[in-house]
């Protein structure tokens, strides 16, 4: 395999798909050694296979807004690959939603999936619909239409949807109901239920919680806490809030948090007051963070600004979106003193951010591994669903740390560089990629 090859090839197939191209380089370009001492996997055309997609479905969901207007938006499910277990990721709506993100994520969550240890493929879906400023009846329509065309490529044993940027629990819900309603059947088709209907404790907080037990770990390597560090966090949605929860239970300061309009401020680290008030404010009650200054004056906010080159931090937590974070904000944290980075959102950093973050030796987690909590609890839900049991908050907690740990162990294991450095990426990558070579194989062409 020659990666500049294959990555040539699929920019000709699939032109204008930047996203996906970026994540496949990523990738490939650290497993390319390996791949290589395996003359079978090449025999097998394996790279090509685990680059494309298994299958795309694409549709038309239309639906009526509460003016009587018909609106009509695109949606998309990527099912990536299912070598080592039924069909699995989130569903994004956000108005920037298109195929180069849905198979850029699916791609990346076959990888984060593996590293989990746990039965399950890679996929992702979603819809150029943007939750923002609907009423709760437009949603629930957009939902029904959505998984009216969805319902019937998804299962419990087949695949199975969660969350992601504009899906929380009521999208989930919505889902799941007209799922059970066509369906006629309850099972655990989508995670991120509700806690009556078989959802998880800790489901919201696993993501988040999950990044933070990475970063313990990651800092562990060096003798290094959580505690006094000062940790920027970008995002004010599910992964940014409970991240930002945790590191102040273990007595971090989170020194920002941001939305789509621009970044918090506080340099001497949010109280619990503060924070306790940005979490009502975006999670129920759906506003802005341009509305905190107004409670609290002492917070600064800056417009149309991420919080890389804002404030002086020694963790970066990003947890909003891909290529958020790019060169010129790496140069700044790196400036600053920051000696950790551990990504909340998948693919946050440009390549060329990255690049000198593992260039100034400091301890960098991609999100296919430090983010993968969110999905190894939805892992955890699936296997309470199939016993028609509940697990307490403490067990769900407990064996989500254990994960995360594991996770650690299998980049520190194929990431280790011959001066000591840990490289998480392509530790992270070569691990996901070995178990799903080793399945892809067993199982021939298919
Ligand atoms: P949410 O929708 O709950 O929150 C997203 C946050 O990011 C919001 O604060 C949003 O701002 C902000 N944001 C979104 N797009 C942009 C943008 N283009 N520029 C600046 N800010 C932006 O999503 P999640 O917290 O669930 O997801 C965040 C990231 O984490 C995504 O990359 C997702 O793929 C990843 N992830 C999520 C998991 C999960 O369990 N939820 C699991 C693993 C990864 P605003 O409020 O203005 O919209």
């Amino acid at each position: 395999m020659n990666t500049k090859e294959v990555i040539a090839d699929l920019q000709r197939r699939f032109p204008n798909e930047p996203e996906y191209h970026q994540a496949v380089e990523e990738v490939l370009s650290s497993i390319e050694d390996v791949y290589n001492e395996h003359p079978e996997f090449e025999r097998y055309n394996l790279i090509e296979r685990l680059c494309i997609p298994d299958r795309i479905f694409a549709f038309r969901v239309s639906w009526v807004d509460d003016n009587g207007r018909v609106r009509n938006n695109m949606g998309y499910r990527v099912q990536h690959n299912n070598a080592i277990g039924p069909y699995k990721g989130g569903i994004r709506f956000h108005a920037s939603v298109n195929l180069s993100i849905l198979k850029f994520l699916a791609f990346e969550q076959t990888f984060k999936n593996s590293l989990t240890t746990l039965a399950m493929g890679g996929a992702k879906g979603g819809s150029d619909f943007s939750p923002r400023g609907r009423s709760d009846m437009e949603i629930m329509r957009f939902c029904q239409a959505y998984v009216a065309e969805l319902w019937r490529h998804i299962g419990a044993d087949t695949d199975v949807p969660a969350g992601d940027i504009g899906v929380g629990a009521r999208e989930v819900g919505y889902m799941y109901g007209y799922y059970k309603k066509m369906a006629r059947e309850f099972t655990g088709t989508f995670t991120g239920k509700g806690i009556a209907f078989g959802g998880s404790l800790i489901r919201p907080e696993a993501t988040g919680y999950g990044n933070c037990y990475f970063l313990q770990n990651m800092l562990a390597t060096r003798g290094l806490e959580i505690t006094g560090r000062r940790v920027a966090i970008s995002g004010s949605g599910n992964v940014a809030t409970y991240t930002a929860k945790k590191i102040m239970e273990l007595g971090g300061k989170v020194v920002s948090m941001s939305d789509s309009g621009g970044s918090i401020i506080a340099p001497d680290g949010l109280t619990r007051e503060q924070f306790d008030y940005i979490f009502e404010l975006k999670t129920y009650m759906r506003g802005r963070l341009h509305e905190v200054p107004e409670r609290f004056p002492e917070l600064q906010y800056h417009p149309d600004r991420s919080p890389w080159r804002l404030v002086q931090c020694d963790i970066a937590m990003p947890s909003a979106t891909q290529n958020e974070l790019n060169v010129l904000d790496a140069e700044a944290l790196l400036a600053g003193g920051c000696f950790a980075v551990s990504e909340g959102a998948n693919m946050p950093s440009t390549p060329e951010a990255v690049h000198r973050f593992i260039e100034a030796r400091i301890l960098y987690a991609p999100g296919k591994a430090a983010n993968a909590g969110g999905v190894a609890t939805s892992g955890l839900e699936m296997a309470q669903n199939s016993q028609k049991l509940s697990w307490s908050a403490e067990e769900v907690d407990r064996r989500l740390a254990e994960i995360m740990r594991g996770i650690h162990e299998q980049c520190v294991r194929y990431g280790s560089e011959a001066d000591g450095y840990v490289n998480y990426v392509r530790g992270a990558n070569i691990a996901g990629f070995m178990k799903v070579a080793d399945a892809m194989m067993a199982q021939g062409v298919l």
